[in-house]
């Protein structure tokens, strides 16, 4: 299996790049925040409870993320692999996910980290606000206040996987070809 986790700050390209992903490689696409909007949408118990954080642009709390990642994973028989999108955002999400894996004996291949520098995601989110209807990309506070949680909370993810030795930083700045092409020779190799 290839199980890929896409990382990166807001509006560093993760959705847009995993589609390309999954079509290259038939991956199962798993984005949390997706996860988390659908349940809101459906107006769900877990949804509402979301939806009380995402507002703020502070993380789900790990145990509800966690539980519900897992039975999301949990629903494909015989995937080919997942790319993870938008999760683990905190250390405790990636060793449950190190453990919900290891039951399935299909570890994580690589993480591929988008990197771009604040000014230019602050740009991005403002842009995406325009179509996604996210009121959590409208607000520059939240924007701001999404940016230091991925900063205090999510960058050290990164040095989980350095440990494993999974770890590839790609430059997330230039035209969406030009990532891809980066993602897609950092997976080849
Ligand atoms: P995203 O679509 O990845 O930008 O996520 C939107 C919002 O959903 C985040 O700001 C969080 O409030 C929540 N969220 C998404 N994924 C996670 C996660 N792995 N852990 C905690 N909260 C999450």
């Amino acid at each position: 299996m290839l199980n890929i986790v896409l990382f990166g700050p807001p509006g560093a390209g993760k959705g847009t790049q995993s589609e390309r992903l999954i079509e290259r490689y038939g991956l199962v696409h798993l984005s949390t925040g997706d996860i988390f909007r659908a349940n809101i949408k459906g107006e769900t118990e877990l949804g509402i409870m979301a939806k009380s954080f995402m507002d703020q642009g502070k993380l789900v709390p790990d145990e509800v993320t966690i539980n519900m990642l897992r039975s999301e994973v949990l629903k494909h028989e015989h995937p080919k692999g997942f790319i993870f999108d938008g999760f683990p955002r905190t250390n405790a999400q990636a060793q449950a996910l190190d453990v919900l894996l290891d039951e399935l004996k299909a570890p994580i291949s690589l993480m591929l980290a988008l990197e771009v520098e604040e000014d230019e995601l602050k740009i991005r989110l403002m842009k995406r606000a325009e179509s996604s209807g996210r009121a959590d990309d409208a607000d520059p506070a939240i924007i701001e206040n999404r940016i230091r949680v991925y900063n205090n909370e999510t960058a050290p993810v990164k040095e989980f996987y350095q440990a494993q030795h999974k770890f590839k930083s790609i430059d997330g700045i230039g035209s969406i070809d030009d990532i891809t092409a980066r993602l897609f020779e950092a997976i080849d190799k």
